[in-house]
């Protein structure tokens, strides 16, 4: 009966114009990966991708690279390198930047703002934490969803 209701909801999904992402998801990141998808919710962005696994990993190689994230649309699945340190402080953004490469399709920004910050949370390798610095938070999560955004007064 379970298995017939699942059906149910993927065949009604499919019909519908917009089916909202079903992730797995672990509990450590979740928190972000909603607030994701409640911000894209919120500017009216359809996600595409619909079924992403989260893997949270040690150590892991792509062709041979290290990689603290990696988004694998291929294979439904984002892998975290939780191990690395910039990971611990930097996790919000890290999962933030890796679901703008799977949900988005965003590839690497790496310009800067007249201040020489980051323009992008899409930049290859330049984390930022949201906690010490709150007032960046809303024109990141803008440009990330949409990067012909303004720059920021505190930018110049
Ligand atoms: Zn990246």
């Amino acid at each position: 009966m379970k298995y017939l209701f699942t059906i149910l909801i993927f065949c009604s999904c499919q019909k519908d114009p917009y089916c909202p992402p079903i992730g797995i998801v672990p509990n450590e990141v979740k928190t972000y990966y909603d607030y994701f998808i409640n911000e894209a919710e919120k500017r009216n962005i359809l996600l595409k991708e619909n079924k992403v696994e989260i893997v949270l990993s040690g150590k892991f190689y792509v062709n041979g690279i290290p990689y603290i994230g990696y988004a694998d649309n291929a294979n439904n699945r984002i892998t975290i390198d939780t191990s690395e340190g910039s990971y611990k402080i930097y996790k919000e953004h890290v999962i933030l930047h890796e679901l703008g490469h799977y949900f988005l399709h965003r590839d690497h920004r790496n310009d800067n703002l007249p201040n020489n910050n980051p323009t992008s949370i899409m930049n290859c390798c330049n984390y930022t934490n949201f906690n010490y610095y709150p007032y960046k938070r809303e024109y990141y999560l803008n440009e990330l969803f949409c990067p012909h955004t303004e720059s920021p007064d505190w930018g110049n």
